[in-house]
């Protein structure tokens, strides 16, 4: 049987996509989200199902065990969850910056540290962090965001630099506008309707499997070759 692979954020969008693909291509899961009825929803084989939120350490690390207790160790995981917030940064709840870089920078981090110590000691291993456009250039109504994606790129490369003498290897993966829902969580409505009209104009968004399939292809190369980064946008986007 292939290895065990850990996706988080399964439930919706681009995780589900990826789990899917991975599914497809034999990897027994580890998914990890929030709405635990989603990811039983997919019904996958050989996968285990937790509802984890990625900031509470210690319930992301025991899923982590619970899995390699059934499936052995993780061979590879998707920090994949995260959370986009968009509002001008005068007028912005704090509460929201804070749940963006919970989420999307800490959460990430509770992912790699679950995963490194054992990777390293085995020699082997994969961590695939997803990031965005917005973590390579910065939009209006995009700064808390685009701080938590930028900061996903500098730990990434950071850790790889760190852990490529052990053969682990970490690769970032910059989507540009995927059709999911991400943007539903944003509160203000002229954002919401300025972005989807954004949208509109450029002839449509990349659909989550093309996301999935660029992380099936970091993933599938030989251990000893690391796509560091890999940025994928729709052809129209700027
Ligand atoms: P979705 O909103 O569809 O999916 C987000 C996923 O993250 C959900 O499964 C959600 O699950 C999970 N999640 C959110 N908060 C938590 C939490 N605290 N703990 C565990 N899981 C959590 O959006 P996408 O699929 O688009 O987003 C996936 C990733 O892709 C994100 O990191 C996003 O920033 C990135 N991205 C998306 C782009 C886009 O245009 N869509 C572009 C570039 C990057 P649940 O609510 O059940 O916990």
């Amino acid at each position: 049987m292939k290895k065990l692979v850990v996706i988080t954020g399964a439930s919706s969008g681009i995780g589900e996509a990826i789990a899917r693909r991975l599914s497809n291509s034999g990897h027994p899961l580890l998914l990890l989200a929030r709405r635990i009825e989603r990811l039983e929803a997919l019904n996958l084989p050989n996968t285990l199902c937790e509802k984890v939120d990625v900031t509470d350490k210690a319930s992301f690390t025991a899923a982590i065990a619970k899995a390699e207790g059934e499936y052995g160790p993780a061979d590879c995981i998707v920090n994949n969850a995260g959370v986009m917030l968009l509002s001008e940064l005068d007028v912005q709840n704090a509460d929201e910056w804070q749940t963006m870089f919970d989420v999307n920078v800490i959460g990430l981090m509770n992912g790699m540290q679950a995963v490194l110590a054992p990777m390293k000691a085995r020699k082997t291993g994969t961590i695939i962090n997803i990031s965005s456009v917005a973590g390579r250039k910065t939009f209006p109504n995009h700064a808390a965001y685009c701080g938590s994606k930028f900061a996903v790129h500098a730990i990434s490369e950071n850790v790889r630099e760190e852990v490529a003498s052990s053969n682990v290897r970490v690769c970032t993966i910059a989507p540009g506008a995927v059709e999911t829902e991400l943007l539903s969580h944003t509160t203000s409505k002229d954002i919401v309707n300025g972005y989807q009209a954004w949208k509109e104009d450029m002839g449509g968004v990349l659909a989550p499997d093309d996301i999935a399939q660029a992380v099936e292809y970091a993933y599938a190369q030989p251990q000893n070759v690391c796509i560091r980064e890999i940025v994928l946008a729709a052809t129209a986007q700027q």
